[in-house]
């Protein structure tokens, strides 16, 4: 599944932090790492650069910044027995990172949810959220680092029974069966829609019983796929605001590891992440796996 996994860093905590879930995983799936690290060409190619000496001096500092924190990557795979190999390319990080994924042949992104530049405020870094918003290679979003000899024993895959939360279905029963965890298949019945559209939605009869059906037709199906594959799965299906609910659902069950589509059934095409993922890659605790 994850054959090749990379890992852009910028040399802060954040990309560190992704580091060590990626090479958690490729130890389990064997994977070869590869560290990149982008030179931020737009920095020097701005007007600014007219002052060709200063712009320079700048790029070369940039390009010894970017292969120092490659190289302080490398260290720490240099003991683990793990493939790996290093990249430094010049260019827009959030359009390079995705570039070189599909050129490489990653099957795996892993980033933190933070860099070095940011603001610790914003609760996703720009390089980030883009990379999620247009990445066709899955992305693997952390703020946080895994335990020590962690694996991913619980893993929660929302669903709203659409073809774009199949994908990541499939993601979440690869990881299940190699770290033999739980699935925890969660759909919601989502309130929120039916308050805008009929004014309470309760007053109108059968609409949140269809709903409701619709939710354990989607939980089931992920269910019975996981049967196929010899995992282990527990179906809920709640009620309320979709993201609220997830998030509350990861509150208490423990989970290790969410795995959802950038997009579900309701949303439109023109965006390129769907609210729900959006808002859980922004708040999650836990690491977020998103697949187009
Ligand atoms: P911002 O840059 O938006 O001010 P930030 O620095 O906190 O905020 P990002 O730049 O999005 O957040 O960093 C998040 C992750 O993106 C990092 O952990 C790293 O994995 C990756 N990253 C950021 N910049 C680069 C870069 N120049 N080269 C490679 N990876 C990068
Ligand atoms: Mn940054």
């Amino acid at each position: 599944m994850y054959d090749s996994i990379l890992v852009p860093t910028d040399g802060s905590e954040g990309a560190s932090t992704a580091a060590r879930h990626a090479t958690n995983l490729a130890a389990v799936f064997d994977s070869e790492i590869h560290i990149l690290s982008v030179v931020n060409a737009s920095i020097y190619n701005s007007d600014l650069a007219d002052l060709d000496f200063e712009a320079g001096e700048h790029r070369e500092a940039l390009e010894e910044h970017a292969t120092e924190v490659v190289g302080a990557l490398e260290d720490r795979l240099d003991g683990t027995g793990l493939a790996y190999r290093t990249a430094v390319e010049e260019g827009v990080p959030s359009e390079a990172i995705p570039a070189y994924a599909e050129d490489h042949d990653i099957d795996l992104i892993s980033m933190g949810t933070h860099g070095r530049t940011g603001l610790d405020r914003l609760l996703v870094g720009s390089v980030t959220e883009r990379v999620v918003r247009t990445s066709d290679v899955p992305v693997l979003t952390s703020r946080s680092a895994p335990d020590e000899q962690s694996s991913y024993d619980d893993i929660l895959l929302p669903t709203d029974g659409s073809e774009a939360a199949s994908a990541a279905i499939d993601h979440g029963i690869a990881l299940a069966d190699r770290y033999d965890a739980t699935i925890h298949a969660l759909s919601v019945v989502d309130l929120s829609a039916l308050a805008g559209s009929y004014d309470g939605g309760a007053a109108v009869p059968g609409v949140i019983e269809t709903l409701e059906e619709g939710s354990e037709q989607a939980v089931a199906e992920v269910a019975e796929r996981c049967e196929r594959h010899d995992v282990d799965v527990r179906t809920e299906v709640a009620q309320g605001t979709p993201y609220q609910a997830i998030g509350a659902y990861v509150e208490e069950g423990e989970i290790d590891l969410v795995a959802m589509g950038t997009h579900g059934r309701t949303g439109l095409d023109r965006y390129l992440l769907g609210i729900v993922t959006e808002r859980i890659v922004r708040t999650s605790e836990i690491p977020v796996l998103t697949v187009r």
